[in-house]
């Protein structure tokens, strides 16, 4: 039997126990809905939030954790910053990171990427056309050449990213604004996907492009191993070494 990948969400969960607007979309939670929607036999889905001790995020939690999603927005400060480091080296060791909507303004994510991350947004419901610009990618596998999210919140570029990133979807927006919506990282041992659909007042989520999109890139940034920590002092040379003899 083939191990499945071992995933684990991450969301912040206050929208939704704060506002009867998002509740009603989402009623058990951003990361609820998403892991419901990208359920596959190849994907074993755990859940954590912020309010949990460590964040749900302890160093066992992560040992245990293949792909991680990142859901946040109105909390990003509270994220403690020992925290983000802890998953930083998961990530640079391996671990898969696929970054949703508003975590582009997320400490890890702006860690990872080193940038400042802002784009420019506008909430007024209208209509985004995304499109696939790398269709050989496996995060586009069977992904349409463009499809229609009805209403979206607007992101638009100049979007504060490093330029090694491969642009995979491409968005448009009825009020003529572009955006890179769907980007790739590597970062260490690490593949990093940022992917900008998925507003908490929209059913985005439960879009059955946008789940392929999600469950294809955490098939993607699941890590075939591991790298352990190691010792980077090597006083012992793998050849011998003459020239240092004479002083
Ligand atoms: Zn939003």
């Amino acid at each position: 039997m083939v191990e499945s990948i071992r995933v684990l969400i991450w969301n912040e969960f206050r929208h939704e126990r704060q506002q009867e607007k998002v509740r009603s979309v989402y009623p058990d939670g951003l990361h609820q809905a998403i892991g419901g929607q990208i359920a596959a036999p190849d994907l074993s889905i755990a859940y954590a939030t912020l309010d949990e001790p460590e964040h749900g995020l302890t160093e066992e939690r992560l040992a245990q954790t293949d792909v991680l999603l990142w859901w946040g927005h109105c909390a990003h400060a509270e994220v403690q910053d020992e925290i983000v480091e802890r998953v930083q080296r998961r990530v640079l060791a391996g671990m898969g990171l696929i970054v949703l909507h508003s975590g582009h303004f997320a400490k890890i994510f702006k860690k990872l990427m080193g940038t400042d991350c802002s784009l420019l947004w506008r909430h007024c419901a209208e209509k985004e056309r995304v499109w696939t610009v790398s269709p050989g990618h496996p995060i586009a596998k069977d992904v349409p050449e463009s499809f229609v999210i009805p209403h979206s919140e607007m992101y638009g570029e100049h979007f504060g990213i490093p330029q090694d990133g491969e642009i995979i979807f491409i968005s448009w927006y009825e009020g003529g604004n572009v955006f890179r919506s769907g980007v790739s990282f590597l970062r260490g041992a690490g593949r990093i996907f940022y992917f900008a659909p998925g507003h908490e007042t929209y059913p985005i989520y439960y879009d059955p492009v946008v789940s392929r999109i999600i469950r294809n890139a955490v098939r993607w940034a699941a890590p075939s191993h591991f790298l352990a920590p190691r010792t980077t002092h090597t006083p012992v040379a793998v050849e011998e070494i003459r020239s240092s003899a004479v002083n």
